[in-house]
C-alpha cells in the first residue's frame, strides 16, 4: 500500500558537457564574465539564449529578481512609479519593484491564475509600466494586454521566469513585451542554482541594462551592442553589479539543448495528472487558454465544492502524505500569497485572487518525473482529497 513517491524538488542531473567546462573553469580560475576578451562563457550564453529565443540582445544576471529590477531601472522610471502586477505571483515580483523604487500596483487574478482583464484596464491609465508574471507557466491574455498598454504607450516587462518554452500564438513567451525576464533558478526549466536573463530588441534599453548590471568602465564594449547606444551613458548609470559568474553559464549552456525536449515532457507530465484529476469530482485544472501552448513543470488545480474545514482537512492529508504539495493560501507565510507582502502595505480588495488561493493546489512536476511516477502522485492527491471529504467535521 506504501508505494514511494518520487522527490518533487529534484532535478534532471546536469549534461556531462558542463562537466568539461567547470572543470576547465576550475583550473583556469577565469571565473569573472570580463577577464576574458571575448567568448567567455556568460557571453556565450547571452549570444545562444537571445538566438534560441529569437530575441536581438540578451543580459545575463545573477537572477531573474536581478533582472526584473535591472529592467525598471532600464525603463528610466522615477521614483515612485507606479508598476501593475499581478496579485497572484512570487514575492520576488513585489519585492524588484520595490527595490527600483517604484510602488507596485496589484491586478486582481481569476481561478484560471491569469488576470483579469477588466481590472486591468481599469488600473492601466494611473501606471507607469506593466509587469506581466505569467505565474507558473499561466500565460495572461497577452493580445489584450499588449494592445491596452500599446495604446497607452506604457511599457510591458514579462515576467518569464517559469515560462521558458511557453508559446503565446506560436511566439515565445518573453518576446512579446518591451522585456522579458526569465530564471535559472534550480525549479525553473533550466538549472543552474541560481541565475536569471533579460531579452529585449531595444538597443538603448540594453545598454543600460548592462552597464547597470556592473560592466564598469569600458566592460560594456564586450557585449554585441552598438558602441553609440553605449557611449551616451558612460558613467551615467550606478553599478548595482548583478552579473552571472562564469560557472553559472558553464551549467546552463547545454541545457539549452535539452529545452525542447524538457518542455515535451513536462506538458505530457502535466496533462496526464490534468485528465487523471479532472475524472474525480473533486478538482478542476484550468485548461490553457487557446493561444497559449504551455510549458509546465508544476501543476495548479483548484478543489471543487469544499468546505473551509475540509480544505483544510486536504492540506493536511497532504502533509501526512509527504507529497511536497501546497494550498497556496493555506500554508503559513506563502510567498505567493498577496497578505503576506507586508512591505507593500494594504493592497485591495484583491477579491477573485483572495478567494482563488485559498482553493488552488500547487504540485511540483518535474520533467524527469514518468509517466508512472506522475500515477503516483495523482493518486495520493485524490485519495487526500477523498479522505478530507469523507471526514465528518465540517
Ligand atoms: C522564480 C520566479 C521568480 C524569481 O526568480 P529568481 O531567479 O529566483 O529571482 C520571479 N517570478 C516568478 C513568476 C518566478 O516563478
Amino acid at each position: 500500500m506504501t508505494t514511494t513517491l518520487p522527490d518533487v524538488h529534484q532535478a534532471e542531473p546536469i549534461p556531462q558537457a558542463a562537466w568539461e567546462e567547470v572543470q576547465a573553469l576550475l583550473t583556469s580560475a577565469d571565473l569573472f564574465r570580463y577577464t576574458a576578451p571575448e567568448n567567455s562563457p556568460v557571453a556565450r550564453l547571452e549570444t545562444a539564449f537571445a538566438e534560441k529565443l529569437g530575441a536581438k540582445y540578451a543580459v545575463a544576471v545573477a537572477s531573474c529578481s536581478a533582472a526584473l529590477f535591472l529592467s525598471l531601472k532600464a525603463l528610466g522610471l522615477p521614483r515612485g512609479a507606479k508598476v501593475l502586477i499581478p496579485a497572484f505571483t512570487f514575492a520576488a515580483v513585489p519585492s524588484s519593484v520595490v527595490h527600483a523604487d517604484c510602488e507596485p500596483v496589484l491586478i486582481d487574478v481569476k481561478d484560471n491564475y491569469r488576470i483579469d482583464i477588466e481590472d486591468y484596464l481599469r488600473k492601466l491609465p494611473d501606471a507607469d509600466a506593466v509587469m506581466i508574471s505569467h505565474m507558473r507557466g499561466h500565460t495572461s491574455d497577452m493580445d489584450a494586454i499588449m494592445q491596452a498598454a500599446d495604446a497607452a504607450g506604457i511599457p510591458v516587462i514579462e515576467d518569464a521566469a517559469h515560462s521558458l518554452g511557453t508559446l503565446w500564438n506560436g511566439r515565445k513567451i518573453g518576446t512579446i513585451g518591451k522585456i522579458g525576464c526569465f530564471s535559472f533558478q534550480s525549479y525553473k526549466m533550466l538549472n543552474a542554482g541560481e541565475g536569471g536573463i533579460l531579452i529585449s530588441e531595444d538597443a538603448d534599453l540594453i545598454a543600460r541594462a548592462v552597464i547597470m548590471s556592473g560592466a564598469y568602465e569600458h566592460n560594456w564594449k564586450k557585449h554585441p551592442v552598438l558602441h553609440d547606444a553605449f557611449a551616451k551613458w558612460q558613467n551615467e548609470l550606478p553599478l548595482y553589479n548583478t552579473r552571472m559568474s562564469n560557472l553559472s553559464a558553464a551549467v546552463i549552456l547545454p541545457q539549452l539543448d535539452e529545452l525542447e525536449r524538457r518542455c515535451v515532457d513536462g506538458l505530457r507530465n502535466h496533462d496526464h495528472m490534468a485528465d487523471l484529476l479532472n475524472a474525480t469530482p473533486y478538482f478542476n485544472v484550468p485548461p490553457a487558454l487557446p493561444q497559449e501552448t504551455r510549458a509546465p513543470d508544476s501543476i495548479q488545480f483548484n478543489l471543487v465544492g469544499f468546505t473551509d474545514d475540509q480544505a483544510r482537512g486536504f492540506v493536511q492529508e497532504l502533509k501526512d502524505r509527504h507529497l511536497g504539495a501546497q494550498v497556496f493560501g493555506l500554508s503559513t507565510d506563502n510567498a505567493r500569497a498577496f497578505w503576506n507582502w507586508r512591505f507593500i502595505g494594504p493592497q485591495g480588495p484583491l477579491p477573485q485572487t483572495e478567494a482563488m488561493l485559498v482553493r488552488a493546489c500547487d504540485v511540483r512536476l518535474p520533467v524527469r518525473l514518468s509517466l508512472t511516477e506522475v500515477e503516483a502522485i495523482a493518486e495520493a492527491v485524490i485519495a487526500a482529497a477523498e479522505t478530507a471529504k469523507m471526514a465528518k467535521a465540517a
